[in-house]
């Protein structure tokens, strides 16, 4: 639901063709309550109409939810009155979409939904009953060292593939909305134990922590910060980085390399590489990994196929 598969993780490619392009998408969520969702809509629309704006904005009690694509001129001047719709949304991460040669919408479509995500979640209590407990670095690395805790990486399987926590869990999902009901199906025997989840910089969490609370999950601790949180957190206290490989991120540098750990291996022989690639048949355009001598073979191709078929 972030906008998340709008990226090519090629820089060449990007930097060949980014320009050709006048328009980026970008998207953008945060759950924070927002007490006057007409107010908040009519705020949206005025600025997204001004700046020529396309894409499909949610707005419930519950936060906001933005996909959109906008001329690269007004792209600062977005980011300065969103900063100013809300405290909640001053200073928001915003992911900026690399493939920028599909327009993502061409439309501007700003709903009241009643949730972000659909799931059986009673708003009211969202934010009123539940006590988060969050995890510094230290307590993080404390956790790692007791076998008893369980360490869910609640990102995509793509994001997880390049780096995590060594101990971590993937709950294998292709939306937020599945892996919102996914890990609730599938960690039911560890009710009992204590349970650190994370994700880039915490926000899904939020609402991942706030569900397990509801279905009687009563352990569950976030990482401050999420993965970027925890280990400027390390670099503070100057204690060990326990997060191996890299952070994927949703920005131009595409991701941090945490530790020099390879967790994955080329989608083509097998050998262990974390370079990522959007495969160049336009019609496939697969996100697979792959390692260098493949890459001279079948340039950012996925395979011979979709060479020949280009
Ligand atoms: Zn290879
Ligand atoms: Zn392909």
């Amino acid at each position: 639901m972030s906008g998340i598969v709008n990226f090519i993780n090629n820089k060449k490619f990007l930097k060949n063709n980014i320009n050709n392009y006048s328009r980026v998408n970008f998207s953008f969520y945060k759950y924070f309550y927002v007490k006057d969702v007409i107010k908040m809509k009519n705020k949206f629309q005025k600025c997204f109409k001004k700046l020529n704006i396309f894409g499909r904005i949610y707005i419930s009690q519950e936060g906001v939810n933005v996909q959109a694509n906008i001329l690269k001129k007004f792209f600062n001047k977005m980011k300065k009155y969103i900063y100013k719709f809300d405290i909640n949304l001053n200073k928001i991460y915003i992911n900026i979409g690399l493939d920028n040669f599909k327009q993502s919408f061409f439309k501007l479509k700003i709903k009241i939904k009643k949730k972000l995500v659909s799931d059986n979640l009673n708003i009211d209590n969202f934010y009123k009953n539940y006590q988060k407990k969050y995890l510094n670095s230290v307590q993080v690395n404390d956790f790692l060292n007791d076998k008893s805790v369980i360490f869910i990486d609640v990102r995509n399987y793509y994001e997880y593939k390049i780096g995590h926590f060594k101990k971590a869990i993937s709950i294998y999902s292709l939306t937020f909305r599945d892996q919102l009901e996914n890990i609730i199906k599938y960690i039911k025997t560890y009710k009992k134990n204590k349970i650190v989840i994370y994700c880039t910089g915490g926000i899904r969490c939020e609402k991942i922590a706030y569900l397990m609370n509801f279905h009687g999950y009563k352990k569950v601790y976030q990482i401050y910060g999420g993965i970027i949180g925890y280990v400027n957190d390390c670099v503070k206290k100057k204690i060990p980085i326990k997060f191996l490989g890299k952070n994927f991120v949703f920005d131009f540098r595409l991701y941090e390399t945490i530790s020099k750990d390879i967790l994955s291996n080329c989608h083509q022989c097998n050998q262990s590489s974390d370079y990522y690639v959007n495969c160049m048949n336009n019609k496939c355009n697969l996100l697979f990994i792959q390692c260098l001598s493949c890459s001279k073979i079948y340039q950012s191709f996925c395979s011979k196929k979709c060479y020949i078929e280009k």
